[in-house]
């Protein structure tokens, strides 16, 4: 066996075990595998272990492996890194999610850029939820109009919110997370995805109701700087 097949049952194990503890069904949470700065080689290793979702971070290395990758037909890249307005189009024609639409230009674009595909783009918006001024994502407050407007674009489907938590406070963050996704779910039908948890927290993640765990160290090891 492979170590990517085997770290990708441990991984499993590890979402079924924290599944238990919340009293949820492991149905409730899929697993994101988050394969930036791996080769495409190790993302066939993954495929064909039976892992079909993949995230990427960086556009221009994304689309080298989405390339390479073709004939894969039934994988799903997720872009979940921070969105440059220049690198909208590229997302939009590349991926079948993005995690990360934190502002209206960017979900304006990302719109407009999909009216060529056949499916439109499923949308997460990141909140930056531990108020950090250095990170990526929408503020609670800025998030209704976020919300209205992804809603309102036809090439788009709202289907969720995201969110990467400063390390000491993030049980607390879940919380806050769980809170805010329950709240708008009684107002958008369609969200029904909560991306939170990593190969550090995806334990303390799934106890706050996240449905979606995005996880790279676990799965592929340590990642060059
Ligand atoms: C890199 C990354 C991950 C995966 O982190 P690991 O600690 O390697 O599991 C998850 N989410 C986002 C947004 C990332 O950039």
């Amino acid at each position: 066996m492979t170590s990517i097949k085997h770290n990708l049952m441990t991984v499993k194990q590890q979402i079924e075990q924290a599944c238990q503890q919340a009293h949820r069904p492991v149905e409730q949470v899929s697993l994101l595998a988050v394969s930036k700065k791996k080769p495409a080689e190790q993302i066939a290793q993954a495929h064909s272990a039976g892992q079909k979702q993949f995230g990427e971070s960086y556009v221009q290395e994304a689309v080298e492996k989405v390339t390479q990758l073709q004939h894969l037909t039934d994988i799903e890249w997720h872009f979940i890194g921070p969105i440059q307005s220049n690198k909208t189009k590229a997302i939009a024609e590349n991926f079948a999610w993005v995690h990360s639409v934190d502002r209206a230009k960017i979900a304006e674009r990302l719109n407009e850029q999909r009216g060529n595909q056949d499916t439109p783009l499923q949308v997460c918006l990141q909140v930056n939820i531990s108020g950090e001024a250095s990170k990526s994502g929408a503020t609670v407050e800025q998030l209704p109009e976020l919300l209205a407007l992804v809603d309102n674009s036809e090439h788009l489907v709202l289907r969720g919110l995201m969110a990467i938590p400063e390390k000491n406070s993030s049980a607390q963050s879940f919380e806050q997370m769980q809170a805010l996704f329950l709240q708008y779910q009684a107002q958008y039908p369609t969200l029904d995805t909560l991306s939170m948890g990593m190969s550090g927290d995806m334990t303390a993640a799934i106890n706050s109701g996240s449905t979606m765990v995005r996880v790279g160290t676990a799965i592929f090891g340590s990642r060059e700087a």
